[in-house]
C-alpha cells in the first residue's frame, strides 16, 4: 500500500469445525468426502417432529478453546435460531449462539515482531454448519445447470471466533489467523484445515484517518477459504477503500466476495439488502449450563500452551527465542523435540537444529503440523550423541541422515555397516597431512610465503585423502602445526 494519510481497522470472525464424531444436536457421523446425503437423519434433515440434543463432546472442545484463548466460559448461554432461506439449509433456521454465547472477552497474542501486539476476542460461540450446494459433478447423468444439495455437513459443529477490530493490516491479520489455527490444533479440538473447509474466516475491513478515534465504514468480506486469500482480499480490499476516499468518493456499509480468479472484491450486498435473521432463543434446547466442575475438568486436561511451552524451551534449554517458536510449531513436533531431549540432554541446542534444518526440510507442511517425523525422536538423539562424541563427522552425519529415514534402523549399526567412523587418531591424520604437503609444495611455499588465506585448501586436499572421514578439529591443529613448525 502506497504511503497515506489512512489506516486500516480489521477484525476477523473465524469459523472452526470442531473435531467431533458425532454432529452438533444428532448422532449422525462427521465425515469429510463421503457419498452425498449418507451421513443424515430426521434432525439434521430437519424434518418436523425431531428435537436436537446437545453434543457433549462439541461443548467440550469449545471450552478447551476458550481458555486457550483466555475467555470466560459463561456459566449459562442460549443457543438461537438465526432464520433464513437458503436451499442447504433444511430446518430453515440455524442453530447458533447469539445473544449469550458461550465465551466471552479472550485474547490471542501476536508474535513479538518489533512490539508486542495482543488481539482481544469479543467471543466464542457454538453454532452448527449448513450443508452444500453443489454445481460441478463427476457423474454424467446429472444436466448442465443443475444445482444439487449435500446434507452430510448439515449439523456439523462449529465454533465461531470473533476478534475486536483490533488488527491493522493484512499481515497482522494473517498472522493471527496462522496463531489461531495452532491453538485449535494444539488443544486438538480442530483440524484447523482450510481446504477443507474446517477453517473459514470472514474479515472486517475498514480505513480511517490516522489517530481518528472513530472507525471508518465497515466492509465484510467472504469467502476466504486459503490463507493467501484472507491476505490477498484484505490487502486489496485496504487498497480499494483508501483510493475510494482519496478520489473523494463515500464507502457504502457492504458484504463483498473475494474472487480469487482476479484478486478483488466484489458487492453481494448491501447494507439495505442485510439480512435480518430475526434471532430468537430455539425453544427445543434449553439454556447451556456449564457447571464448575465440567469447567475444572476441561481445565484439568488442558495441554501446557505452545507460548508457555516455547518459552520453557527457552529457560530450560537456551533456545533462542524463534527456534522455540518453531519447535512449538505444533504439539507433536514439541513433543518430539522433547523426547530427543530427553533421550540426549546434553545437547538441546544441537537437537534443535537438527530438527529444524534438516528434519523440518524433509516434511511437508501437513507432516509438520501432524508430527509425521522422518525418525524417532531416539534416533535424531543418537546422531547428535555420536556427532558430540567424535564418531562421526557433521558432515557425515547430514549423509548418513537419509539412510536413517529410509531404512529406519539404529545410528550404530549404520555408522559401523558404512564404515563411517571418523578418524581421530593422530597417527593417521598426521600422515595424511605430511603427504598433502608434500604433494603440494609449491602451495606450501606460497602459504609460508605469507598467503595464509589458503589454509583452507589444504584442509579440504586432507579431507579429500581421507574420504571426508578425519575428525576436522584434529585436522584442523595437525595442519596448523606442520604448515608453521618449518
Ligand atoms: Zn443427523
Amino acid at each position: 500500500m502506497p504511503a497515506s494519510d489512512f489506516e486500516p481497522v480489521i477484525g476477523l470472525e473465524v469459523h472452526c469445525q470442531l473435531k467431533t464424531k458425532s454432529k452438533a444436536f444428532c448422532a449422525c457421523p462427521v465425515v469429510f468426502g463421503a457419498p452425498p446425503n449418507t451421513a443424515v437423519c430426521p434432525v439434521c434433515l430437519g424434518y418436523p417432529g425431531v428435537l436436537p440434543a446437545v453434543n457433549r463432546e462439541m461443548v467440550t472442545l469449545a471450552m478447551r478453546v476458550a481458555l486457550a484463548t483466555g475467555c470466560t466460559i459463561e456459566e449459562k448461554s442460549v443457543f438461537a435460531r438465526k432464520n433464513y432461506f437458503y436451499p442447504d439449509l433444511p430446518k430453515g433456521y440455524q442453530i447458533s449462539q447469539y445473544a449469550r454465547p458461550l465465551a466471552t472477552r479472550g485474547a490471542v497474542a501476536l508474535r513479538a515482531d518489533g512490539s508486542p501486539k495482543s488481539v482481544r476476542l469479543n467471543r466464542v460461540h457454538l453454532e452448527e454448519d449448513a450443508g452444500k450446494s453443489m454445481h460441478d459433478f463427476p457423474w454424467q447423468d446429472v444436466p448442465t445447470g443443475v444445482s444439487l444439495v449435500d446434507l452430510n455437513r448439515a449439523g456439523t459443529p462449529l465454533i465461531e471466533i470473533v476478534s475486536e477490530p483490533d488488527l491493522s493490516s493484512a499481515e497482522e491479520a494473517y498472522e493471527y489467523l496462522v496463531l489461531l489455527r495452532r491453538l485449535v490444533r494444539w488443544v486438538d479440538a480442530s483440524d484447523g484445515n482450510m481446504e477443507e473447509g474446517s477453517l473459514r474466516c470472514d474479515a472486517n475491513v475498514s480505513v480511517r484517518k490516522k489517530g481518528a478515534a472513530g472507525l471508518g465504514t465497515k466492509v465484510e468480506i467472504k469467502n476466504l477459504n486459503s490463507f493467501a486469500h484472507v491476505k490477498k482480499a484484505i490487502e486489496h480490499e485496504i487498497e480499494r477503500q483508501v483510493s475510494a476516499l482519496e478520489a473523494g468518493q463515500t464507502l457504502v456499509q457492504e458484504t463483498r466476495l473475494y474472487e480469487p480468479a482476479t484478486g478483488a472484491t466484489k458487492t453481494m450486498r448491501s447494507k439495505e439488502e442485510s439480512m435480518d435473521y430475526r434471532y430468537f432463543p430455539d425453544p427445543d434446547l434449553g439454556a447451556l449450563v456449564v457447571d464448575a466442575a465440567w469447567k475444572a475438568d476441561v481445565a484439568a486436561a488442558m495441554p501446557e500452551l505452545p507460548q508457555a511451552r516455547a518459552a520453557r524451551l527457552v529457560s530450560a534449554f537456551g533456545l533462542p527465542a524463534a527456534d522455540a517458536d518453531l519447535v512449538c510449531l505444533s504439539r507433536p513436533l514439541a513433543d518430539f523435540y522433547e523426547a530427543a531431549v530427553a533421550a540426549y540432554p546434553k545437547n538441546p541446542k544441537a537437537l534443535a537444529n537438527w530438527l529444524l534444518s534438516e528434519l523440518l526440510a524433509r516434511m511437508s507442511d501437513a507432516d509438520r503440523h501432524a508430527g509425521r517425523m522422518p525418525v524417532a525422536p531416539g534416533t535424531l538423539a543418537a546422531l547428535v550423541a555420536r556427532i558430540d562424541d567424535g564418531t562421526i563427522s557433521g558432515k557425515i552425519a547430514k549423509e548418513l541422515l537419509g539412510d536413517l529415514i529410509a531404512t529406519g534402523r539404529p545410528v550404530d549399526d549404520l555408522v559401523k555397516e558404512k564404515g563411517l567412523v571418523q578418524i581421530s587418531d593422530e597417527g593417521e591424520i598426521r600422515d595424511a597431512v605430511a603427504a598433502v604437503l608434500a604433494d603440494h609444495p609449491a602451495q606450501v611455499a606460497t602459504f609460508r610465503g605469507g598467503k595464509t588465506a589458503s589454509f583452507g585448501w589444504f584442509v579440504g586436499q586432507v579431507m579429500k585423502a581421507t574420504g571426508g572421514k578425519a575428525n576436522p578439529e584434529v585436522v584442523n591443529r595437525l595442519l596448523r602445526e606442520a604448515l608453521d613448525g618449518r
